[in-house]
């Protein structure tokens, strides 16, 4: 039987890297912010304390076990349930993952704590960053990313920008637009601004895909993101629905499926696509899970998406 871990999950399906095993270092909704369009829901605990909030040696050893195992990921990220670099050691598991795997490092973070020249210092272990820039201003950065008290957007674009100096990897730029708060082409064009000043490497622009934290989100279409993303300069990428490499040697099984789930709604068919499974096998662990009252069903658009109804802490 397969053990459970409890700070990895998936590979799961991203949009940007293909299949993304995640590292899970913080307790559920840990974060320095509390996003409108969160796909996790809202913040539990708004925090800029860094700590040791999962055991490093913990999570290195669960990462040693998967190495171990052989089953195939495009990259190791760490992501899940909150803000990465709050956690006081997480340049020691980028370091790790550096030295131990063959698949690139990647780090998704918000950028608030970058600031800090320590988190620069560990950020820096990754091969790729995504860092988040969705405001122009304070009063846009209150609106739009609720963040804690002692956070000002100023030390974001500082921060993000001083890291973009000293880091030598692959620095992406995430921009999320939601209808009527931050997509009207002038309050874009000053994020644009901004932008240009960090120079990413690449800015990639997100609309709501997935159920967000308030309902009150409206995504963009298509050809919305296609006007805004050519007020940037460079023009922005829009992110691709997922279309990752199938794995071939993942064994889902339920426990698999729901720990992605408590982590990240997706379709029935992302899951089947990162699983490579057939999507009636992959219907028949839903209706499980369903039945247990262990996922809920969620539609935005067209689409339904499964969520967990527990978080994973
Ligand atoms: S979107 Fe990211 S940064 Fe924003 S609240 Fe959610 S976890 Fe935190």
């Amino acid at each position: 039987m397969t053990k459970r871990y409890k700070y990895i999950f998936g590979p799961v399906p991203s949009r940007r890297f293909g299949r993304s095993l995640g590292v899970d270092l913080l307790p559920f909704k840990t974060c320095s912010l509390d996003c409108v369009f969160c796909q996790l829901g809202r913040t539990k605990e708004k925090t800029i304390q860094r700590k040791e909030y999962a055991p490093t040696d913990k999570v290195i050893e669960e990462l040693a076990r998967w190495l171990a195992s052989g089953v195939e990921t495009d990259v190791i990220t760490l992501s899940g349930s909150g803000e990465p670099t709050l956690h006081s050691r997480f340049g020691e598991i980028l370091e790790y993952i550096r030295s131990n795997s063959q698949s690139p490092a990647v780090l998704l973070t918000n950028g608030t704590m970058l600031y800090l020249p320590e988190v620069r210092q560990s950020a820096s272990l990754a091969h790729v960053v995504k860092v988040s820039l969705s405001a122009w201003d304070q009063a846009s950065y209150e609106w739009v990313n609720r963040p804690h008290d002692d956070l000002v957007f100023e030390k974001l674009v500082e921060g993000e920008s001083k890291f973009r100096e000293e880091f030598k990897g692959k620095l992406y730029l995430e921009v999320f637009l939601i209808k009527g708060v931050n997509a009207l082409p002038d309050e874009v064009r000053k994020i644009a601004a901004l932008v240009e000043k960090i120079r990413p490497d690449r800015v990639q622009l997100n609309t709501a895909v997935r159920p967000p934290a308030e309902g009150f989100v409206i995504p963009l279409s298509n050809e919305e993101l296609e006007e805004q993303a050519a007020l940037f300069e460079p023009p922005a990428e829009i992110i691709a629905e997922f279309g990752g490499k199938q794995a071939h040697n993942i064994r889902a099984n339920e426990d698999a499926i729901l720990s992605m789930l408590q982590r990240r709604p997706c379709t029935a068919e992302e899951i089947s696509e990162v699983f490579d499974m057939h999507l009636n096998e992959v219907s028949k662990y839903l209706g499980k899970l369903l039945r247990k009252n262990l996922i809920r069903t969620e539609r935005r658009e067209s689409l339904i998406y499964y969520c967990g109804t527990t978080s994973q802490a």
